[in-house]
């Protein structure tokens, strides 16, 4: 503990990361919060209302991202990853990169107009590959900081320097295509991983013909379409067609709770799927049928079995049953039949949408950053706590502590409380009193 304030690493910069620093350096800590996308956010910025008030996620989000840059303890290596870490006693001794982000964000006033002059497009990864984006872009509106960065993958300067349109465009001289990564070295008392989490990959569930037919897309696709800011500013469009949809299906559990995927539950899930029909409804109306196609419905947070039956009075239509092998009608939409244990009925649905709320994995930045520290990992893959009734926070490995997604799959609420709590134990570890 250097000069008696203790210092403390975050890995991760979403919104359980964002908790965890501000807590820890409400505690009085110095805090290093290392995030590996050129923004701030996480998960929760590519959301558009969260449930269960509906509240827009940037608003919750925006002014907790700005607290962090603006907090005198907190040290934001935003755009950034951990490469290795010692320890020597009660220290780690940790070494960032900080990747080269190209444009010097002391000179940039965000005009656009280096995206305007590069010629090259590629799939958004915000977006979710529902629009494009230039090799010179703005991550999102929202992001935190608010700024351009050039991706080496996708610009050939980085190949064979045959392009240097966004430099040559730039007003203010704020392009250095030369720019090589930095390394920082920095000492903390104690870790926190924050670094949440992925969605199963779809295509290994082969009936869902996710990735065959584009009108099949995941929960998170959806709620990308549903953002005002988002790809089709706020509507839901039929990805091959381009139009609103008459009739869409949301799958729960999909990848989840099944020993042929993932055994367990994605517990945000029937939430996120309630939440999306409801908007779907309220947005449609009858110009719509939204079909919900269930095990049985988990909303057990506080709010959630209201939000239940709202969603459930705004007109949807639930089915008892997981959907067979999803097929392509010749009139040019989807169809899937589906076993109804409530009615003991086989229906058979035509779709123009279908929306998988996949299940969820640890990410791969999570197993990095495991690996890195030495934690143990729980039998799903998700890091593993200390002790699942009293210490969900801590690991077994003493100095390393969890926060949000990474330990398991949660909503905000939940991530966010474990963030404050691994704030705490983090903070009273380095002082001593662990
Ligand atoms: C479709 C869908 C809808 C949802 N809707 C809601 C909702 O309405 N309400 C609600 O409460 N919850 C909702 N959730 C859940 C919500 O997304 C999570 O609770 C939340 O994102 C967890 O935050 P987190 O910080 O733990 O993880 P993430 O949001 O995954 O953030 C992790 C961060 O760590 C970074 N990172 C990863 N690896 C590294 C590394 N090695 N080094 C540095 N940085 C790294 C990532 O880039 C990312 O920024 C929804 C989830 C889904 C899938
Ligand atoms: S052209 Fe230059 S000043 Fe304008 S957004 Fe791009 S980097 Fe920033
Ligand atoms: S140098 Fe790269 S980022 Fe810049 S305009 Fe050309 S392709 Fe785009």
């Amino acid at each position: 503990m250097s000069g008696g304030q203790p210092s403390i690493l975050v890995i991760g910069g979403g919104i359980a990361g964002i908790e965890a620093a501000l807590g820890a350096s409400a505690l009085g800590a110095k805090v290093y919060l290392v995030e590996a996308q050129p923004s701030l956010g996480g998960r929760v910025a590519q959301l558009s209302l969260l449930y269960p008030q509906l509240s827009s996620s940037l608003e919750v989000l925006a002014p907790r991202m700005e607290k962090v840059v603006s907090d005198p303890n907190i040290e934001a290596l935003v755009y950034a990853e951990v490469k290795e870490a010692s320890r020597t006693g009660d220290t780690f001794k940790v070494k960032v990169v900080k990747k080269a982000r190209h444009v010097d964000l002391s000179k940039c006033d965000l005009c656009g107009k280096c995206a305007e002059a590069c010629p090259v497009e590629v799939p958004s990864e915000f977006d979710l590959g529902l629009s494009k984006r230039k090799a010179v872009y703005l991550p999102f509106n929202g992001a935190v900081p608010k700024a351009y960065v050039v991706d080496e993958a996708s610009c050939p300067y980085f190949k064979d320097k045959s392009c240097t349109a966004c430099r040559d465009a730039c007003p203010k001289g704020a392009i250095n295509l030369d720019g090589k990564p930095s390394e920082v070295e920095v000492n903390v008392d104690a870790v926190i991983i924050a670094a949440g989490y992925d969605l199963y990959d779809l295509r290994l569930k082969r009936e869902y013909g996710f990735n065959v037919y584009s009108d099949v897309i995941t929960g998170l696709q959806l709620e990308r379409m549903l953002s005002p800011e988002g790809p089709t500013k706020g509507e839901v469009i039929v990805p091959s067609r381009g139009e609103k949809p008459r009739s869409l299906a949301i799958v729960l559990c999909a990848g989840s709770r099944d020993e042929t995927a993932l055994p367990y539950c994605c517990r945000v899930g029937c939430m996120a799927g309630l939440k999306h029909a409801y908007e779907v409804k309220k947005k449609y109306g009858a110009d719509v049928d939204v079909y919900l196609c269930f095990n049985d419905v988990r909303a057990a947070g506080k709010g959630y079995e209201e939000f239940y039956r709202e969603a459930r009075r705004n007109g949807l239509v639930m089915v008892r049953g997981q959907p067979s092998e999803v097929r392509p009608t010749p009139e040019g939409g989807l169809t899937m039949k589906v076993f109804d244990e409530a009615t003991n009925k086989l229906l058979r649905l035509n779709l123009d949408l279908i929306v998988l709320e996949a299940g969820i994995v640890p990410s791969s930045g999570c197993l990095k950053a495991a690996e890195i520290f030495g934690v143990e990992r729980s039998p799903d893959g998700f890091l593993a706590e200390a002790d699942p009734r009293l210490d969900t926070w801590s690991t077994k490995t003493p100095g390393v502590f969890i926060a949000g997604a990474c330990h398991s799959p949660k909503d905000i609420a939940e991530a966010v409380s474990q963030a404050k709590a691994a704030a705490l134990a983090a903070v009273a570890y380095a002082r001593g009193k662990h």
